[in-house]
This record gives C-alpha cells, structure tokens and sequence, in this order.
C-alpha cells in the first residue's frame, strides 16, 4: 500500500467516544472515508447492515479470516469485529484519507503491517467518567457493560504504544486536535 500515511487510527475504549468524534471529523472533512467494519456482534436498534456495519455470522466471519480477507480482525466483549483491506486498499489508491475507528488489539495488527499509520488513542477523562459514558449510552446489557470496563483497564494501560493519546474532555477540541495531527503528517 503506497501512501502509507493516509491510514489513521482512532483507537481507544469503548465508551470514550471514538464514534462521535469520527462523525464530526466526517462533517469538516468530506475528503476522508470511513471505514465500514465486519462483526458478529447483533445490530443495535437503528443500526443498518452496510452502514455501521457488515452484521456478519462466525461462521461467515471465519471463513473470511481463512481467506485473509482482513487489514485486522479482534474479538471484543464476545463478537468478532474486522476491516476489510480491499475497500480500504481501494479508497487509499484513489487519494483517499481512511479512517479506522478500531479497538486497541486490531489497531496493533495495523500498525505492525504498515507501521507508518497515524494512530490516535482517545483517553477518557477518568475511568468513572468511561463507566457514565458507557452506562448513559444504553446501548448494552449489563453483562457487555461489565465486559467493556474491564477490558478499558487493559485498554487503557497500552495507550502509550500509539503515536498520540489525546484526552477525549471536549468534543470539539478533540476534533480540532486530530484534524490537525493529520495535517501535519500528510
Ligand atoms: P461496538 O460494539 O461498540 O460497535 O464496538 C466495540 C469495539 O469494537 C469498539 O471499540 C470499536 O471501535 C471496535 N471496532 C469496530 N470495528 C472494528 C474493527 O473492524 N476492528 C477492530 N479491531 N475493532 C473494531
């Protein structure tokens, strides 16, 4: 993959508000394409199959692992979640800026295949302020929620593995902050 800085990271905790903070970069920024993930994880209300998702079965999931159809795969809180490369490979030949919002396990596999990805990991301001966030979304059980926390803490802790970890406090200065990374480093 030529071009190798077009790919950016924003990884962080579920919860943290990688989501919101993709969107808004999304609206400023119409230059950039978000990647649509693969996962086994059941659609949320609202959510559409080929809009926040590819809503895959394991058993197709796996067969697209074999055939190495994935940039990354990771399983998070029970489900398997995945970026195909050829829609990514694709966006990147033609100039685009990919955007991966991913968990910290994938985000790894990215960089170690092309190491001069721009990673962002977004921090929460306190790990009590994650559980709100989490909590407030309603858009889990209580038994993913636990499963989310906990797996925040290890999350959290690798951080510092990535080009820049910026304190998710205000939406818009985030924002402002991240555009700006990928100004730079482009
Ligand atoms: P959710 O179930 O809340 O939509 O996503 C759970 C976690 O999976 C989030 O941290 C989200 O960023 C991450 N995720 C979404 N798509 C992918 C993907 O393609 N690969 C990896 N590794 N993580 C993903």
């Amino acid at each position: 993959m030529k071009n190798q800085r077009k790919l950016i990271i924003i990884t962080g905790p579920s919860g943290v508000g990688k989501g919101t903070v993709v969107k808004e970069i999304l609206e400023k920024n119409n230059t950039f394409w978000l990647s649509i993930s693969a996962t086994t994880r059941e659609p949320r209300i609202g959510e559409k199959d080929g809009r926040e998702y590819y809503f895959l079965t394991k058993r197709k999931f796996r067969e697209m692992i074999i055939k190495g159809l994935f940039l990354e795969w990771a399983e998070f809180a029970g489900n398997l979640y995945g970026t195909l490369e050829e829609s990514v490979t694709k966006k990147i030949n033609i100039g685009s800026i990919v955007i991966l919002e991913i968990e910290v396990e994938g985000a790894k596999q990215v960089r170690e295949k092309y190491p001069n990805t721009l990673s962002i990991f977004l921090l929460p301001p306190s790990k009590k302020e994650l559980e709100k966030r989490i909590r407030n979304r309603a858009t889990d059980n209580e038994e993913s929620i636990l499963r989310r926390l906990k797996r925040a803490e290890f999350e959290i802790d690798s951080s510092k593995e990535f080009d820049f970890a910026i304190t998710n406090q205000n939406l818009d200065e985030t924002v402002e902050e991240i555009l700006e990374l990928i100004k730079v480093s482009n």
